[in-house]
């Protein structure tokens, strides 16, 4: 495992981190498969990744509700003796917060179901610009003072999906800020904070960690001819998800990526490429360039992730495999198949047109995208019955 140090904190982080919010699970998302998810852990641990992130809805049954994530983490960390071994970072509700006295009542919560005295790192939850203007009105930054002087937090920091500029206005109000979490991969690097928010965060020696690093595995599934005649051209033979992870550790300006797990086999092969001093050479970017350029001329579909923060629907729609289904049906332009998967996974009433246009899931929306105008969109393309295609 290679490592480097997160910023200001001083702290040394593995440079890939596991993230909790695609545990393996038995069907619903808030029903951890504990025994499967513990070995991923042991694994991860045994074989040096030292930061852990979770948050507050990670496995939950209710739209940005309390979730499974932190008390499984919570558990499998005290039955093992691990807490101190490990660096553990959990997110603030920010949307959830109605008055001052919530910032307190979420965070007690959570360190009741991490089962620890104290937070690594606490990050405010994907914040948006008017989430921040109303966590600050609130006195946000009076309760991180709290919460660092007295020790239950050591580092704060917060989540963004937000434009840069913003991400610097937030940034520039709180000298204590130590990290930011933000979305990059090689598909993103002028969307949200992009490269230049990465820059910005190098220079001002703010921990850098990036989410969504395969772009919700937009980059390493289904992946389209054009794509894969790029990568076979290249002088050195890379797995997608070995260009993707590569592309990242390679920058100077990225200190950890947190990949989202959901099997041994994806933790056993991460961690091989993060202990491997691979060179993205001059003539590797080229490639990942051209690559971006087929990824964003051949795709007419919208920019989920798949992070499923949508997710539960009130009533029932399968927000991510809806999107899902429709966007792979346009990256691959075989309409059929996909067709096949979207009627015969998605039950009728989670299809695209339960959506009743209730609007409860935008706020969540970590890529801004109006769901219920995509979801129209699916409905439209795939129509109420396979007969047609
Ligand atoms: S707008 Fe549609 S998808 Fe979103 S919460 Fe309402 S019913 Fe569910
Ligand atoms: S619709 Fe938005 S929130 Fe839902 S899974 Fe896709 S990107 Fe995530």
């Amino acid at each position: 495992m290679i490592y480097n140090t997160l910023g200001k904190t001083g702290l040394e982080v593995s440079r890939l981190g596991f993230g909790t919010m695609r545990l393996p699970t038995f069907g619903s998302n808030a029903e951890i498969n504990e025994e499967e998810a513990s070995k991923m852990l042991e694994y991860g641990i045994e074989n040096g990744i030292n930061i852990f992130d979770t948050a507050y809805p990670y496995h939950s049954d209710i739209l940005g509700g309390s979730g499974n994530a932190e008390p499984f983490l919570g558990n499998f960390l005290k039955e093992n003796s691990l807490r101190d071994e490990i660096i553990l970072q959990t997110k603030s509700p920010s949307w959830a917060i109605e008055e001052k006295g919530d910032f307190e009542f979420f965070l007690n919560e959570q360190l009741e179901k991490l089962q620890t005295d104290y937070i690594d790192i606490y990050l405010l939850h994907s914040l948006t610009a008017p989430g921040w203007s109303h966590v600050n009105s609130l006195g946000v930054l009076d309760f991180l003072d709290d919460c660092l002087s007295s020790g239950v937090v050591k580092h704060v920091g917060f989540s963004s999906h937000m434009e840069i500029d913003y991400m610097i206005e937030i940034l520039d109000e709180y000298p204590k800020w130590e990290v930011v979490l933000t979305q990059m991969n090689y598909l993103d690097e002028y969307y949200q904070t992009g490269v230049m928010g990465l820059n910005y965060l190098k220079a001002n020696n703010i921990g850098s960690m990036i989410m969504e690093p395969l772009r919700g595995g937009r980059l390493v599934n289904n992946i389209p001819e054009e794509v894969k005649s790029w990568w076979e051209i290249a002088e050195v033979k890379r797995t997608p998800v070995e260009w993707a992870l590569q592309y990242l550790w390679n920058r100077d300006d990225v200190d950890c990526v947190f990949s989202g797990m959901t099997s041994l086999e994806q933790v056993k092969e991460n961690i091989k490429y993060a202990s491997n001093e691979d060179i993205i050479n001059d003539y590797d970017q080229e490639i990942i360039r051209e690559v971006a350029r087929q990824y964003k001329s051949t795709s007419l579909g919208n920019d989920c992730t798949r992070c499923g923060y949508c997710m539960p629907c009130p009533e029932g729609v399968d927000i991510v495999n809806c999107l899902t289904e429709y966007n792979i049906a346009q990256m691959l332009r075989d309409p059929k198949a996909s067709a096949m998967q979207y009627f015969s996974l998605i039950p009728e009433d989670s299809r695209a047109d339960s959506c009743v246009g209730c609007e409860k899931c935008l706020p969540f929306c970590t890529q801004m995208l109006n769901i219920p105008e995509e979801l129209q969109k699916v409905y439209e393309f795939f129509g109420s019955e396979f007969d047609h295609f």
